[in-house]
């Protein structure tokens, strides 16, 4: 069979997106660009890339020059044969097709390498990544995420107003956060009206409490025990590590690079984790232990956290409770757990100026007729 001697072409000067046709022939030194006005141009090989072409079907392409520099395109690989006959050791850098099947090979094998690892990246390596990962997403990218979060918890549901209501949680709240040394939230509740019992920490400070949950609440101090336990999710950042460990690559990758676009469906993914999955036991004693600390620095009596769960513990036939006891069971451990960190001796505990009218004030939700919103 004999070998062509010349190829058809396509030439771009780098200025316009034209094409000019042109006859290419292969001489020792270069190409031979014949150009439709007569006029003939040598390319030496040395002054030529080739920038595709390495593969089965696919066009050659050869550029000159730096940034949008002259390029050539022809459509027959044969040519790359041609080249490495007649340039010789000129040519050299120039791709030779005899060694493309080989690389269609080893390119299938390592795309087909790339998906166990990927795989494996998901099932085994996010667990022992998820810490180092959520450890570096910026703080403001959390934040931002926990405020789409919570409009998603909060989403078609009405949320309490009552003034009287908000004081006494917002206070609760207030001075269980007033001792953290530097606070990297601005903590904020949120209670829908609800009658689940249920409480649900967000990234980023928000903490979401259904008015079900603190209506069974018998005093402040019970009240700010689910609170403290909340912050301490939050604080310890349990609820991004959660996150990080069940949702999309894309997500992680956006939150490690602070991009905040796509917030609204990476919150969507968020929010579903965070409803549907729960913490480790690990986590949980965590959140137990050190929220615990916090009331005591807070001069709040700690042993509400423990009777709010004792009773929760005894009422969990109502299905009203299986919420929050779903994610938060009194077992004997964890209440037993709860009595070791209890004080030997007793303190003096702080009492709140709402704290003889908390039976009435959880009960409170709407904003009285005529109050200002
Ligand atoms: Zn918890």
């Amino acid at each position: 069979m004999a070998h062509p001697t010349e190829w058809k072409g396509s030439y771009y000067d780098g200025q316009s997106l034209v094409p000019q046709h042109v006859t290419v022939t292969v001489e020792p030194v270069g190409l031979s660009l014949h150009f439709a006005n007569g006029i003939t141009r040598i390319w030496n090989y040395q002054e030529l890339r080739q920038t595709q072409g390495r593969y089965l079907g696919e066009e050659v392409r050869f550029e000159r020059g730096t940034g949008i520099g002259e390029t050539l395109v022809i459509s027959s690989a044969n040519i790359l044969i041609a080249i490495h006959e007649q340039g010789g050791s000129h040519a050299g850098h120039f791709h030779h097709p005899g060694t493309r099947l080989t690389r269609v090979y080893w390119t299938l094998l390592a795309a087909l390498a790339v998906i166990p690892i990927i795989y494996g990246i998901f099932t085994w390596g996010v667990p022992w990544l998820a810490r180092p990962i959520t450890a570096a997403i910026p703080l403001s990218w959390e934040i931002q995420l926990g405020q789409f979060v919570q409009q998603e918890f909060t989403a078609g549901k009405s949320v309490c107003t009552n003034p009287k209501l908000i004081h006494a949680v917002e206070s609760i709240m207030t001075t269980l956060t007033y001792p953290i040394d530097t606070l990297p939230y601005r903590f904020q509740v949120t209670v829908v009206d609800s009658p689940v019992v249920n409480a649900m920490a967000a990234p980023g400070g928000y903490v979401i409490v259904f008015r079900g949950l603190l209506q069974d609440t018998g005093s402040p101090e019970e009240f700010a025990g689910v609170l403290a336990h909340e912050i301490q999710h939050i604080l310890l950042r349990h609820t991004m590590h959660l996150i990080v460990r069940h949702v999309s690559m894309a997500f992680i990758i956006s939150a490690l690079s602070g991009d905040a676009s796509g917030m609204v469906s990476y919150a969507l993914q968020a929010a579903h984790t965070l409803q549907t999955l729960s913490y480790s036991r690990n986590a949980e004693d965590q959140a137990d232990e050190q929220g615990f600390q916090l009331l005591q620095q807070a001069g709040i009596n700690p042993d509400g956290m423990l009777s709010f769960f004792a009773k929760l513990g005894k009422e969990q036939t109502r299905g009203t409770v299986f919420r929050y006891l779903s994610t938060h069971p009194a077992t004997k451990d964890r209440l037993a757990h709860l009595e070791e960190l209890m004080p030997p001796v007793s303190t003096t505990y702080r009492i709140f100026p709402f704290q003889s009218e908390w039976a009435e004030i959880n009960t409170l939700c709407d904003a009285p007729p005529g109050s200002p919103s």
